[in-house]
């Protein structure tokens, strides 16, 4: 049976340089049961490393957690990619850790990247700056991905910087990409490329997350749900931007 399930597919964790330290596995979660979110997917910087200890921290909540990462490839374009499987995400964490350069963070300059348990407690911290282009291409990136059984939507296709139409200039037709993001509803249908349109909040602060979402019609809060709503298998859809 189908039901509606409000999602935020592009939240950041700690990790993230960029990110606020409040952004806890612990925390994330609680601010999203808050929002009265289903779904969720943690989507740091080129790192699925923090994607476990939220998972962890959700287990005890009716909140999906899909594992994810925001991929910045070689053209300095930013995508979200989506996983079924924390195993999956852990091996394209692997292969993207090898592919991005060799650059130790400056935590003064950039932010400290720590990797924490699901209360927040530091492990350690990635000493390889994570907001850096990894040296794959668009097509090389969003293929990898689709090799592990994940998706890739293109980030905030509408914004100046890191988007596939500030890189490129405009959205190519026929990629093998499930949706695109938008953060605002101001582009126009035709400049979309003709490809499913979500929206998520891009949440560096706990305050943003269910800023904005997306709701889905699905039978259940996986990601090989929302793959067949952006199929539109089975009456499965994009309900309504929020
Ligand atoms: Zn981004
Ligand atoms: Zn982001």
């Amino acid at each position: 049976m189908l039901s509606v399930y409000s999602s935020d597919l592009h939240i950041h964790t700690c990790l993230s340089p960029c990110a606020d330290l409040e952004m806890t596995p612990a925390k994330i979660v609680r601010k999203a049961v808050e929002a009265k979110l289903d779904i969720i997917a943690i989507t740091d910087h080129n790192s699925g490393k923090n994607v476990g200890a939220v998972m962890k921290a959700a287990s005890d909540f009716p909140l999906a957690v899909i594992p994810g990462m925001e991929v910045q490839s070689r053209e300095e374009v930013h995508l979200l990619s989506l996983f079924r499987s924390l195993e999956s995400l852990e091996e394209w964490d692997a292969f993207v850790y090898d592919h991005l350069p060799d650059v130790c963070n400056d935590p003064d300059v950039f932010g400290h990247q720590p990797l924490v348990d699901e209360e927040g407690y530091v492990l350690c911290f990635e000493e390889k700056l994570l907001i850096n282009s990894i040296d794959l291409s668009l097509e090389e990136v969003i293929y990898g991905v689709r090799d592990l059984g994940g998706i890739c939507i293109p980030s905030h296709v509408d914004k100046e910087a890191f988007s596939i139409i500030s890189q490129l200039g405009y959205i190519p037709r026929g990629l093998p990409i499930d949706a695109v993001e938008v953060s605002s509803a101001s582009k126009r249908e035709d400049e979309l490329g003709g490809y499913e349109v979500i929206t998520s909040s891009d949440a560096h602060f706990l305050r943003d997350i269910g800023t904005k979402k997306t709701l889905f019609s699905l039978e259940a809060p996986s990601l090989e749900e929302i793959q067949r709503a952006l199929q539109g298998e089975g009456g499965r859809r994009i309900i309504e931007l929020l």
